[in-house]
């Protein structure tokens, strides 16, 4: 039997005979059915002329993604430490090219997702490379593909490896969460923290799709807890409009307060 992924999130779903009815991911409010209704493939449909891609972000910080893009078409990276690497998020494709790289790299030693809707293909991605699968507790709920690799954290914090951190800081999803690199003074932020356009604000939203912004209260509390962590590059879920190199902390303060107190005009 196969396993289908949604067109639209990305989130694979276990075998089964045929497609499911829906995908709750995207009747969920914070995704969206798309106008020619629900549509699933199968991992080999979505292998045909596709392939991942690597580009070097930082020193020792790769991002990876899909071509052509697929679904939501998040990066994943895919970071280096002298204790061994992390994958942060995940990505529905992975093919035999996208393993071989990974583990001339030295493979990975866990993986760890922001939020449900880039969990894409990440049982998987674990059993491939025989690591655990960190998702927040919070989220249990929206796990589509049971697999003994994957693993629920609790509470506000978890460490990976040494220097490299989770924290939970919730908004889009109750267990929506941010990897801190510390001796690189980075934070990969997935959609928990989305680096706008002008390269120089984040926003923190309900739903970045049907434009749900989150309440004030919720973007300061968010603020407080990055203030206390010492950062100075933030790197978001998309390529091209993700990346604050310097001074992101000052960019996350700034953004909180615009947020909250509106645009000074
Ligand atoms: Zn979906």
């Amino acid at each position: 039997m196969p396993k289908f992924l949604c067109k639209t999130c990305g989130v694979q779903h276990p075998e089964s005979a045929t497609p499911p009815a829906h995908c709750r991911f995207c009747q969920d409010g914070r995704q969206f059915v798309p106008r020619e209704g629900q549509q699933w493939i199968t991992p080999e449909a979505l292998a045909i002329g596709r392939f991942n891609v690597f580009r070097k972000v930082a020193p020792d910080l790769f991002g990876i993604s899909t071509v052509p893009q697929f679904a939501i078409g998040q990066r994943a990276f895919l970071v280096i430490t002298p204790a061994g690497n992390v994958l942060w998020d995940c990505l529905s494709f992975l093919d035999s090219a996208t393993i071989e790289t990974i583990r001339a790299f030295g493979g990975i030693k866990a993986i760890a997702v922001s939020h449900p809707h880039f969990y894409s293909a990440t049982a998987d991605w674990g059993r491939v490379f025989g690591c655990p699968v960190l998702l927040h507790d919070a989220d249990r709920q929206w796990l589509a593909e049971p697999d003994p690799c994957i693993e629920f954290w609790t509470g506000e914090t978890r460490e990976v490896l040494p220097g490299v951190t989770l924290h939970r800081l919730g908004g889009h999803f109750p267990g929506s969460s941010v990897l801190y690199w510390s001796e690189r003074r980075t934070l990969l932020s997935g959609d928990t923290v989305m680096v706008t356009p002008d390269r120089m604000h984040v926003t923190l939203m309900w739903s970045y799709p049907n434009y749900v912004p989150l309440p004030a209260a919720e973007v300061q509390r968010i603020g407080r807890r990055l203030d206390a962590l010492d950062f100075d590059a933030l790197y978001s879920a998309f390529w091209d409009r993700g990346d604050i190199d310097r001074n992101a902390k000052a960019a996350v303060q700034r953004s909180v307060d615009r947020y909250v107190h509106g645009p000074k005009a």
